[in-house]
């Protein structure tokens, strides 16, 4: 008897994560080879910034960004959008595109349903507010449950994932060499590009002699992408022109 409910519970239990967690990995799975396959067919590449602005890096890359002509597709926070409203005026005003990524971000795998849909919606109105598109979302840690899938659904909101990750968070030495990137970029045919532009606070490892401060690497990375699209002939496009199929 006992072993029978013990049964019943692990099977309730399996059921239950199987449509929670996993329903929503493999929406973002096809989403994600889908994306690879219209940046392949446009031999386009997204530059994507998550979890900016930040005061210090942020405006560096958009003078890099305005210098060579290109557009670029940030995820903000909310809560550092609000912090930096100008910067994203400007990001607006220089026609990149401005996204949300929640307003604290909140792990929806972490957070209760309620809690992860007040800081979707949070996020959503700060972005709106400040100009930026509220359509385009794209979730914390990439991580999603059947409820703020349904919530994002219901919003008409847009996800925007990434095909290809910097990983440009880690401490310096741990990143991925902007080389790997570039190799991965031409293999795939293009690629949505995923970097951080809030202002990184600078670890032991970031300090260390012939370390690269998180900052330098992005620009890095940023400047190496813009030259292979250069040479190889790739399109550097926002990531809801991409979605969308749009030639320019
Ligand atoms: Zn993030």
């Amino acid at each position: 008897m006992i072993m029978e409910v013990l049964v019943r519970v692990v099977l309730g239990a399996c059921v239950f994560a199987a449509v929670w967690f996993l329903f929503p990995f493999a929406v973002r799975r096809l989403s994600e080879i889908r994306l690879c396959r219209l940046c392949r067919a446009r031999r386009a590449i997204v530059l994507s910034y998550d979890d900016g602005p930040g005061p210090a890096l942020t405006p560096r890359l958009l003078d890099l960004l305005g210098a060579s002509n290109v557009a670029a597709t940030f995820f903000v926070l909310g809560r550092n959008a609000e912090a930096n409203s100008d910067i994203v005026s400007r990001a607006t005003r220089e026609r990149h595109e401005v996204g949300s990524h929640t307003f604290g971000h909140g792990n929806a795998w972490k957070v209760g349903p309620l809690r992860a849909a007040r800081d979707l919606a949070r996020g959503i109105g700060t972005v709106r507010r400040l100009g930026g598109d509220g359509r385009l979302f794209r979730p914390p840690y990439g991580k999603m449950t059947l409820a703020t899938l349904a919530d994002c659904l219901l919003r008409g909101q847009r996800l925007g994932w990434w095909t290809i990750d910097s990983k440009d968070t880690r401490d310096s030495g741990a990143r991925r060499p902007a080389e790997d990137i570039l190799a991965e970029i031409r293999s795939r045919g293009g690629g949505v590009v995923l970097a951080h532009d809030f202002d990184k606070a600078q670890t032991q490892a970031d300090a260390a002699p012939g370390a690269t401060s998180h900052a330098d690497y992005v620009m890095d990375l940023t400047e190496r992408i813009i030259g292979l699209a250069e040479t190889d002939g790739y399109r550097l496009m926002r990531l809801g022109d991409v979605m969308r199929g749009a030639r320019e």
